[in-house]
């Protein structure tokens, strides 16, 4: 079963490389089917199967052989092992498809932010009232009577905003200049709506101490300047994840539901 989970992992991840691809261009994501972003020639099915066409046409286009960003190959099969893990933790439930979903707008959301240093609004915004809406349907997935997990997601979406505007205003005192951007609020809202307000901060926590270190490498790698732009949006999706794994475990003597 796992395999075939890891496999449906595959083709949703084809599916954010599509969104990643085309959301921020204002583009369908239904119509129409994969092109060459080249020659413009539609990708035939079978030169369109997750992980092996990439290897097969060693990452070149078969028409113009131009090449195809290996992103793509990372994005499938990162979402195929995030849908594993997932299923190895949570076994065949309807905890499985809500945290599949959420892990699936992250990887979207965060792709997108690192190209455009925008955060997705068609993703966050639904995801918000989704989170909301799944706490409220399925209270199983934080362990709790219906309306208090609903209760847990709403003040969880209302914590992550919070959170997050509270620093930004900190952060424009301080330095004087813009530390947040606005998506990030509405992330992170999303993360409490689907996580519930304890994993807010320990989202925040992993995203600031992942951030920090990978930024320090770029830094000292020279591939980025201590002045950039850092988007923040991947890293709260990393926090997220983590704090995913982390449910039902003690962190610092308190339970994470
Ligand atoms: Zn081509």
């Amino acid at each position: 079963m796992g395999f075939v989970i890891f496999i449906l992992g595959l083709i949703f991840g084809s599916f954010a490389n599509v969104c990643i691809y085309r959301l921020p261009k204002g583009k369908s994501i239904i119509y129409p089917s994969s092109f060459c972003p080249n020659c413009n020639k539609p990708i035939k099915w079978y030169d369109n199967i997750p992980l092996l066409s990439y290897i097969i046409l060693k990452g070149k286009c078969r028409y113009c052989k131009s090449k195809i960003s290996f992103r793509y190959f990372i994005v499938e099969l990162l979402t195929g092992l995030l849908f594993f893990i997932i299923y190895k933790k949570f076994g065949l439930s309807y905890l499985n498809f809500v945290f599949d979903i959420f892990v699936l707008s992250l990887i979207i959301v965060s792709f997108i932010d690192i190209d455009t240093f925008l955060i997705s609004d068609v993703i966050v915004i639904p995801g918000i009232f989704l989170g909301l809406f799944f706490s409220f349907l399925f209270p199983k997935i934080h362990n709790m009577e219906r309306l208090n997990s609903f209760l847990y997601s709403f003040i969880g979406a209302i914590v992550g905003g919070g959170v997050l505007i509270f620093l930004a205003i900190i952060g424009k005192l301080l330095f004087k200049k813009e530390a947040m951007g606005g998506g990030d609020v509405k992330l992170l809202a999303m993360i409490g709506a689907f996580l519930g307000w304890k994993p807010i901060l320990l989202t925040l926590f992993f995203a600031s101490v992942i951030g920090v270190l990978i930024s320090l490498i770029l830094i000292m790698m020279k591939k980025k300047k201590v002045d950039d732009y850092i988007p923040f949006g991947p890293y709260l999706a990393i926090g997220a994840i983590i704090s995913i794994f982390l449910k039902g475990y003690y962190f610092s003597g308190f339970l994470i539901e």
